[in-house]
């Protein structure tokens, strides 16, 4: 599925065609770049260079998240697969971080869902 990224090192990424959000990147309001990869690499290598870099999961406010923080999501979001819907700002806790610094693990409404951070909000 075509999606958009931010190339300034953010992270960010979109559904949608629009500006970078993130305020701290280099590339703040600057068109993000059409991608349309399947494994959400975005075409970028990810050999050596960026191995022994910590990995840092952040929200969409570019605020670092942990185990266990709480966020709040900040659109509605629908569970792949199924008709629930989790509103806008569903508050959820003890997030666990994954391997993946755009996800993280936690647990909503009975279930063990992945969210994506960039529908996040650290409270
Ligand atoms: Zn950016
Ligand atoms: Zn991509």
């Amino acid at each position: 599925m075509t999606h958009y990224i931010c190339k300034g090192g953010c992270g960010g990424v979109s559904d949608e065609a629009g500006v970078c959000q993130t305020e701290s990147c280099p590339n703040h309001y600057e068109l993000l770049e059409e991608c349309d990869c399947a494994d959400g690499k975005h075409g970028m290598k990810n050999d050596a260079a960026g191995e022994d870099a910590p990995m840092v999961v952040k929200d969409s406010n570019g605020t670092e998240l942990k185990d266990g923080d709480s966020v709040v999501l900040i659109k509605d979001l629908t569970l792949r697969g199924s008709s629930t819907t989790f509103k806008r700002g569903t508050k959820v806790t003890g997030i666990r971080l994954t391997g993946n610094a755009e996800e993280v693990d936690c647990k909503l409404g009975g279930s063990a869902i992945v969210l994506r951070t960039e529908f996040l909000k650290k409270v």
